[in-house]
């Protein structure tokens, strides 16, 4: 079965939020999809997709392993983790989904079956710098979520040093905490813990922002919170500036988001760096590769969660691990997402108290409606994108993470 074609859908039902979808094609006439979605660098992402044509086609789309290899030894030059194990991914998660329907298997049975009936999810609420620093809005928002059936929430409560009508500014560069910010982010945390209750599961996300110092002080001033764990609290590419902030803060820490391959977690697992990890199934290299880092975490008693922030597809792909890996937390999602989802899927994902249940389908079982994918199709370098109509969680700002509406 020989890789015929592989071709790129950048869609955009959401204004802001354009998802990247991969299609591997056979000549057997069965095609698989992938996804490598992130968000700022699509158009790079697809022109790497389009690169890989000549290396791939002609390959056995059976060859799953093989393929990996190939694609990975062929860049490393550019150390083949980040951009590389992004492309990676797309590609990885649609030879899966050929493999098993071809097969006439779901994915997980075919990584060695079931080990729970379900997986569970966390969801979010708005961040501070989304939510306009109102901590009575995500208050409720925590409330209604809860409602909902969702047993978890995740949410970042750190303002920007130039306020919250500066945005989510992302780790674009190593942020400063001042008392002031501190004092918001715990009167946001205590106004989510008293909404949610004393034993509701909270995460706070730090998205790599902080230096260590603020890291430390905000990490214990969160400490009576009880958090399930404090989520990137600095930026990632120093791993005893980690282990600083892990000797200081009495809070679990997650790590992964921004970490690719096994390579990548190895030294941060053995040397007992967090408490959690997050990779993403869509940008760590794939089913093939987050199997792989869930067992090097389960050799050391730390439980994944895989992240996960894009379109359908990278859920459906996360999902098929979490159903066959024992040493698992929760899924991300962001619930408010799944309306749109529902049109963009078929079948939708089976949701029941914040937790997905198998349909038993082959491959990652789901397709894509490509009426839909065509309709809110984008061209990620013109940024025109911004203005297309949507079904808008917000208006058109090109800030994701506003979507974040949790209501
Ligand atoms: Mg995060």
């Amino acid at each position: 079965m020989k890789i015929t074609d592989i071709k790129t859908h950048v869609t955009m039902p959401i204004n802001g939020l354009p998802w990247l979808f991969v299609q591997v094609d056979t000549d057997e006439g069965v095609s698989g999809i992938g996804e490598c979605t992130d968000y700022g660098v699509n158009g790079h992402l697809s022109r790497g997709i389009e690169a890989l044509k000549p290396l791939l086609i002609g390959m056995d789309a059976g060859q799953i392993e093989n393929i990996w290899q190939t694609i990975f030894h062929k860049y490393d030059d550019l150390n083949s983790r980040g951009y590389v194990s992004h492309l990676i991914s797309a590609i990885d998660i649609a030879l899966w989904d050929i493999k098993g329907k071809v097969l006439g298997a779901p994915i997980y049975d075919l990584l060695g079956g079931p080990v729970r009936d379900r997986v569970p999810l966390y969801t979010h609420i708005q961040d501070y710098n989304s939510g306009a620093g109102d901590a009575d809005a995500a208050a409720d928002a925590a409330r209604i979520t809860k409602e909902a059936g969702y047993q978890a929430i995740k949410t970042d409560p750190f303002p920007t040093a130039s306020g919250p009508e500066a945005g989510f500014s992302g780790p674009a560069e190593v942020e400063r905490l001042d008392p002031k910010g501190i004092r918001q982010s715990v009167e946001w945390m205590d106004a989510v813990r008293a909404a949610v209750g004393d034993d509701y599961e909270l995460m706070v996300d730090a998205h790599a922002r902080f230096d260590v110092a603020s890291a430390i002080q905000a990490g214990v001033a969160l400490e009576h919170v009880n958090l399930v764990w404090l989520e990137e609290p600095i930026h990632v590419e120093n791993h005893n500036a980690l282990r600083q902030v892990r000797e200081n803060v009495n809070v679990p820490l997650c790590i992964g988001e921004r970490h690719f391959t096994r390579w990548d977690y190895t030294e941060i697992l053995q040397r007992r760096l967090v408490d959690y990890i997050m990779p993403d199934v869509a940008w760590c290299g794939g089913i093939s590769e987050l199997r792989r880092i869930a067992a090097q975490a389960e050799v050391q008693q730390i439980r994944i969660s895989p992240h996960d922030a894009l379109g359908p597809v990278s859920i459906a792909a996360g999902f098929q691990v979490c159903m066959t890996t024992p040493n698992l937390y929760r899924q991300e999602c962001l619930h408010t997402w799944f309306p749109v989802f529902e049109k963009l899927i078929s079948p939708m994902f089976d949701v029941q108290d914040g937790s997905i249940l198998p349909n038993g389908k082959p491959g990652l079982g789901i397709e894509l409606n490509m009426d839909v994918v065509e309709k809110y199709r984008v061209d990620v370098d013109t940024r025109e994108y911004l203005n297309l109509d949507g079904p808008n969680i917000e208006d058109a700002t090109g800030q994701w993470i506003r979507a974040n509406g949790g209501k």
